[in-house]
């Protein structure tokens, strides 16, 4: 039985060895496919998601190696210490976001040094600016989420200001959460490009029922009529302008339409699972027929891509 239990023990022995064998010499390749760009070639938006789609490693395996990979073009170093073996991947990642050409090599001697924890401490006590607390957002259930994170003292201080405020339009107490909402929602209304765009249908379709109303020359009804399309554009601008092939800027009134027709989501469907992208932001405005082929900025040759997706896009139709 021991010797049983014995040979169990020198086989994790050995298959963990090959492990990280394995994992330092991933790391190695994903270098190279991010400075030739294979994942592109590929047909991925970027290093996460073909280590993700097709190389089908977990979440945080993908983001460790993919964060060692970017931070190891500004110090190669880390990756060295991976090579070598000295540095666990693991701690490799913890300190990756801390790293700077001139604390290099002090934190890679810390991360050699210390358990995870007391290195956790020890980066939280030399960069006080970065906090110790990650980022998390977790939802509870089918209405509620729980948000944690650190702020600078002075954000914290305007959010109790807001709170002061919310309270006081409110003639009542008003928690946290419900201040946040309140200040989410004013800054939604004022910045978000769906809202902006839903404010532009408002308008068009009040224009629209004004237009009707006051008596329009014969001959605008006439063109209207001819071609229902000019209704569909704002008044103000003529349309000879929209379609002319030289690159003029996208009208706000069509990119509001854009906005409107793909819900402010990168619209790139992925050609292996036919899912949609579901980011919602750095959206760009891509023209289906490039300008320089003659695609103009009419509603239908314009689409939303985020960043990744419009590189890809490009990407490909550059053969
Ligand atoms: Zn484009
Ligand atoms: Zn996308």
């Amino acid at each position: 039985m021991s010797q049983l239990l014995c040979s169990l023990h020198h086989q994790a022995l050995e298959l963990s060895r090959q492990y990280l064998v394995c994992e330092k010499e991933l790391l190695e390749i994903l270098v190279k496919i991010e400075s030739n760009k294979v994942y592109l070639q590929q047909g991925y938006a970027s290093l996460t998601e073909y280590s993700q789609k097709a190389l089908g490693l977990s979440r945080d395996v993908s983001w460790n190696l993919v964060t060692i990979v970017h931070k190891s073009k500004a110090i190669p170093e880390l990756r060295h210490a991976v090579q070598m073996g000295v540095l666990p991947l693991s701690k490799a990642r913890q300190i990756a976001p801390h790293l700077t050409k001139e604390n290099s090599e002090k934190f890679i001697a810390l991360a050699q040094a210390m358990p995870r924890e007391k290195l956790q401490e020890a980066l939280a006590k030399e960069c006080p600016k970065i906090p110790s607390i990650e980022e998390r957002a977790r939802v509870i259930n089918a209405t509620q989420a729980q948000l944690s994170l650190c702020l600078p003292k002075e954000v914290m201080d305007k959010i109790r200001r807001a709170q002061d405020r919310v309270s006081e339009s409110q003639k009542k107490w008003v928690g946290l959460a419900e201040t946040l909402e309140q200040v989410v929602e004013f800054y939604l209304q004022h910045k978000d490009p769906r809202e902006k765009a839903k404010r532009h249908e408002v308008r068009k379709s009040k224009a629209a029922v004004s237009v009707k109303q006051s008596r329009r020359t014969v001959r605008e009804s006439d063109a209207v009529a001819r071609n229902p399309e000019l209704n569909l554009r704002p008044f103000n601008k003529p349309i000879t302008k929209i379609q002319t092939k030289a690159r003029v800027a996208i009208p706000a009134g069509i990119k509001h339409e854009v906005i409107i027709k793909n819900v402010h989501q990168c619209t790139y469907q992925d050609p292996r699972t036919q899912l949609r992208c579901e980011r919602e932001r750095f959206l760009h405005f891509h023209h289906k027929v490039p300008v320089a082929m003659g695609g103009t900025n009419a509603l239908e040759n314009l689409t939303l891509l985020c960043s990744a997706h419009h590189r890809l896009e490009h990407y490909q139709s550059s053969g």
